[in-house]
């Protein structure tokens, strides 16, 4: 057992066996993890000739946690995540009722994880609902610790909500809701320091991997302080610490509002390259994406706080309760998510050994049913097989 550290810069020292922290995850989790933890160690294995390992190491959180621990977030889980500083986890149940709100939510505001990362790219074979898929390529910068998500607002009727308005009304002399007596309220802090470290990563990104362009999605022509101000420090901090790149045409750095934005990566998706945004923008953005490749079962994710290192790695899909244990769950989305993490130890060998895999099982129709069905002679294969499959494609 040895530990991924963490230099001064945020870069990542990793040792030949790594610890990785896993959550297995609720409902489909029981299949799609092991399937990805199977691939993955087939392409370390091969990829590094038995000289590399991962020691996986289960940690718990939602149902499962729920029930031995009675917690769904076990503090053991979290400081597992801050000790091991790279781990991956399968989908988790939201609890109901009151306490944490989601554990998503939770796990990346507990570990600051700013970065919500999400590649989208589209597998040849796969069916899309637009004609040129392949023009999709597009990785997005989300900020994942601000915005609406900040959890803060108050409910329509209670003491609170009437508290916040009277000090609107009161204090600051606003005059505008519609509705005071029946209104919730939310609240939408954006920061300079927020918006600065997102869009720093999404710049450096493009730089470190070629790319063409970094796009600050924004809706600023309404909320000009909070959207506004994203874009405006975006381009400060852009020509304050990218100033060569930029000018020797390395880099394009440019803006576009997320209306405009949705109609155009449907329409000409080939403008655009890295995509820095908003929290919220951010999440409506990712699924437009996932969708215009293939859907919500191929659509791999991460949280990343570049700073402290830490990150997580995750299928973006929920739990989905309505094919559980049917063996017909598609596991790309963790192994994706995989494929990323090991990118990120900068394991790129058994990285593009798995993304050769799934392109040649794709390729040649043989995919788990969500995706089959669609593709002219689809083979179905259930989510064992084609993990099997995929690993043995693996040589
Ligand atoms: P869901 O993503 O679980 O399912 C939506 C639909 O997509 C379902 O029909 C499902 O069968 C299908 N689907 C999802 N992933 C698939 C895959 N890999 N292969 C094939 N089909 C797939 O969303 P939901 O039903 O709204 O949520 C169910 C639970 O998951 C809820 O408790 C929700 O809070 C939770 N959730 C968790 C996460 C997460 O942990 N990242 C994300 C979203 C929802």
């Amino acid at each position: 057992m040895s530990k991924i550290t963490i230099r001064q810069d945020g870069s990542l020292i990793v040792p030949d066996c790594p610890t990785i922290p896993v959550v297995t995850g609720d409902g489909v989790g029981a299949e799609i993890t092991p399937a990805m933890q199977q691939v993955v160690d087939r392409a370390v294995s091969v990829a590094y000739g038995g000289k590399r390992q991962i020691d996986w190491m289960e940690v718990l959180a939602g149902g499962k946690a729920f029930e031995q621990t009675g917690k769904s977030l076990p503090e053991e889980t979290m400081e597992a995540f801050r000790t091991y500083h790279v781990g991956i986890k399968g989908p988790l149940t939201t609890p109901v009722g009151g306490g944490i709100r989601s554990l998503n939510v939770a796990l990346r505001q507990g570990l600051d994880l700013y970065v919500c990362l999400r590649p989208v790219r589209w597998f040849k074979g796969v069916c899309s609902p637009v004609k040129h898929p392949e023009a999709v390529d597009m990785v997005i910068f989300r900020e994942n610790t601000e915005d609406i998500y900040a959890g803060i607002e108050w409910q329509a009727g209670t003491p609170e909500a009437a508290q916040f308005y009277q000090f609107l009304h009161d204090t600051m002399g606003v005059t505008k809701v519609r509705f005071p007596e029946t209104s919730s309220f939310g609240v939408k802090p954006v920061s300079k320091e927020g918006s600065e470290r997102l869009i720093r990563s999404a710049i450096r990104y493009a730089l470190d991997n070629g790319l063409p362009s970094v796009t600050l999605v924004h809706k600023g022509n309404i909320m000009k302080f909070t959207e506004g101000g994203f874009k405006s420090w975006g381009y400060e901090l852009a020509q304050r610490e990218f100033k060569d790149e930029i000018e020797s045409g390395r880099l394009t750095v440019k803006d576009c509002i997320a209306d405009a934005f949705l109609q155009n990566a449907l329409i000409r998706p080939a403008d655009y390259s890295v995509i820095a945004t908003l929290n919220l923008n951010g999440d409506y953005i990712s699924d437009m994406l996932a969708a215009q490749v293939g859907g919500i079962g191929i659509a791999p994710g991460a949280n990343i706080n570049y700073a402290t290192g830490n990150a997580l790695f995750e299928a973006t899909h929920g739990t989905a309760p309505d094919i559980a244990g049917k063996d017909i769950v598609n596991p790309c989305s963790i192994i994706l998510s995989a494929v990323m993490m090991l990118q990120y130890m900068g394991w790129h060998e058994a990285a593009t050994l798995i993304t050769q895999a799934l392109e040649a099982s794709f390729s040649e129709g043989r995919a788990t049913a969500d995706l089959a069905r669609l593709m002219p002679d689809g083979i179905s294969l259930g989510t064992k097989a084609f993990a099997e499959e995929i690993a043995a494609r693996i040589q």
